[in-house]
C-alpha cells in the first residue's frame, strides 16, 4: 500500500475564514509554528481593526469583511499594501468561490460559514472545518459533493478530531458506538430550576474551554453537543442510535469509540484547540508541537456521568431533528442562533432557549433537501420565527 504523502511538505495556499475568532487565531499560531502554508485569504465578520492588524502581519492577497461599515477603515489601514479588500455579506462566499487556494480553514461562526464550505468542496478543495453549522445544515449535501470530488473534510472540533484519531486503522463496521464527551458547562451541579433563570455572565463562564460567546452558551445548554452529534453522524456515517454523549467535567478525554468486541479507544490530553487544528492541517501525518508539555500525572481524576435530560433538554432536540431529517436540522440551527441572541440581549431567560427552539421545530414544515437554497430558507424561517415569538 502506498503511504500518504505528508501534506506539509510543499507550501499550500491557505484560505482562512473566521480569521479574527478563537479558531482563526489559533490556526494562525499553528501555521506560524510549523510553516508549510502561505495564507492567501483572511476573512472575517465585523472586526475590521483586528483584520487589518492580521493582514499587515500575514500579507495575504485578499481580505474580506462581512460588515460593510468597516470597509473604509480597513482600506485606510491597508493603503499601499496591494492587498485586495472586499466587504459585504457575500464577500467570504465569493472569495471561497473564486480565489486561488488549495486548503480552506473554516472557523466562521454560524450559518455564515455554510457557503464558504460549499464552494471549497464544490471546487474539490480540502476543508478543515470548525464551522459545525455547515454539516448541521447541509451535511448530506456537502457529504455527497465532497465524495464526488474526492476531497476530505477534516474536523476541527476536539471531539471529532478525537474520534477520527481513534478510528485510524479501524473499520467503521466494527464500531459499536461513538461516545462524545461533554464538560457539562457551568450548570452541571445546579438544580433544574436555578438553571432556567441563569444570567448571561453565569452562562458565559465555561469551566474548561475558552471559546466564542455563541458556542459557550450552546455548551451551557448542551445544544453544542447536540450539534456535534449531528456533525459526527455526517463525518463518520454512524447512525444516531450509535452516538452517545457522556458528561466528563474535566475535558481530558476528548471523545471515545467503543468497538464491537467491547474495547474502547479514547484520545486524551489537557484541553488545547491547537492540537485538533494541527491534526486537521497535517492529516494523516503528525507534526511535533514543541510548546506542549503535558503529563498524565497532572491530570485530574477522569469521571463520567450520564446526561441529565431534565437539565439539558436541548440535546434531545438534536436527536429529534436527525430522526426527522430534511430541513429539520437547519431549522434547529436557525432557531438556536436566534434564541441565543435573544438570551444574550437579555430578552429571554436561559431556560427559554429550549422553549423557543422547540416551538420553532413544532411549527416547522419539513422539506426534503436537494439544494443550498432550501436549507438556507429553513434556517431563515426558524430564525425569524424565534425572533418574533412572544413568550
Ligand atoms: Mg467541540
Amino acid at each position: 500500500m502506498m503511504k500518504a504523502e505528508p501534506k506539509a511538505s510543499f507550501e499550500r495556499r491557505l484560505a482562512l475564514f473566521g480569521a479574527t475568532g478563537s479558531i482563526g487565531r489559533q490556526a494562525l499560531d499553528v501555521i506560524e509554528r510549523q510553516g508549510g502554508c502561505r495564507v492567501v485569504l483572511l476573512s472575517t465578520g465585523s472586526h475590521a481593526d483586528e483584520l487589518a492588524e492580521l493582514a499587515l502581519r500575514w500579507r495575504p492577497e485578499h481580505v474580506t469583511l462581512a460588515d460593510e461599515n468597516g470597509y473604509a477603515k480597513l482600506r485606510e489601514s491597508l493603503t499601499g499594501t496591494g492587498i485586495r479588500i472586499d466587504a459585504g455579506t457575500d464577500a467570504a462566499a465569493e472569495a471561497a468561490a473564486e480565489d486561488d487556494y488549495d486548503i480552506s480553514v473554516n472557523g466562521l461562526v454560524g450559518v455564515a460559514g455554510l457557503m464558504p464550505s460549499y464552494h471549497s468542496l464544490r471546487r474539490g478543495i480540502d476543508l478543515a472545518l470548525a464551522n459545525k453549522e455547515s454539516l448541521v445544515l447541509a451535511g448530506d449535501l456537502l457529504g455527497r459533493i465532497a465524495e464526488r470530488n474526492g476531497v476530505c473534510i477534516q474536523p476541527i472540533d476536539s471531539e471529532h478530531s478525537a474520534i477520527l484519531q481513534c478510528l485510524q486503522g479501524e473499520k467503521i463496521e466494527e464500531v459499536a458506538r461513538l461516545i462524545l464527551t461533554a464538560s457539562g458547562g457551568p450548570f452541571r451541579e445546579w438544580s433544574v430550576n436555578r438553571i432556567k433563570s441563569a444570567t448571561v455572565a453565569e452562562a458565559l463562564a465555561h469551566p474548561t474551554w475558552k471559546m466564542g460567546r455563541k458556542i459557550t452558551i450552546d455548551s451551557a445548554t448542551l445544544m453544542n453537543k447536540g450539534l456535534e452529534v449531528i456533525e459526527a453522524y455526517h463525518l463518520f456515517g454512524v447512525p444516531p442510535d450509535k452516538i452517545d454523549v457522556r458528561i466528563h467535567p474535566v475535558s481530558i478525554v476528548h471523545s471515545m469509540v467503543e468497538f464491537v468486541d467491547g474495547s474502547f479507544k479514547a484520545q486524551l490530553g489537557t484541553p488545547d484547540m491547537h492540537l485538533p487544528i494541527q491534526y486537521a492541517l497535517n492529516f494523516p501525518t503528525r507534526q511535533p508541537y514543541k510548546l506542549r508539555q503535558d503529563d498524565p500525572v497532572n491530570w485530574p481524576a477522569l469521571e463520567f456521568e450520564e446526561v441529565d435530560k431534565d437539565k439539558y433538554p436541548c440535546l434531545g432536540l438534536a436527536y429529534r431533528v436527525l430522526e426527522s431529517g430534511g430541513t429539520a436540522p437547519a431549522a434547529l440551527n436557525g432557531a438556536d442562533e436566534a434564541a441565543v441572541e435573544r438570551f444574550l440581549a437579555g430578552e429571554v431567560e436561559f431556560g427559554d432557549i429550549y422553549n423557543l427552539v422547540k416551538a420553532a421545530l413544532d411549527e416547522h414544515s419539513i422539506l426534503a433537501v436537494d439544494d443550498m437554497e432550501t436549507v438556507l430558507e429553513a434556517d431563515y424561517w426558524a430564525r425569524e420565527f424565534v425572533k418574533k415569538l412572544e413568550l
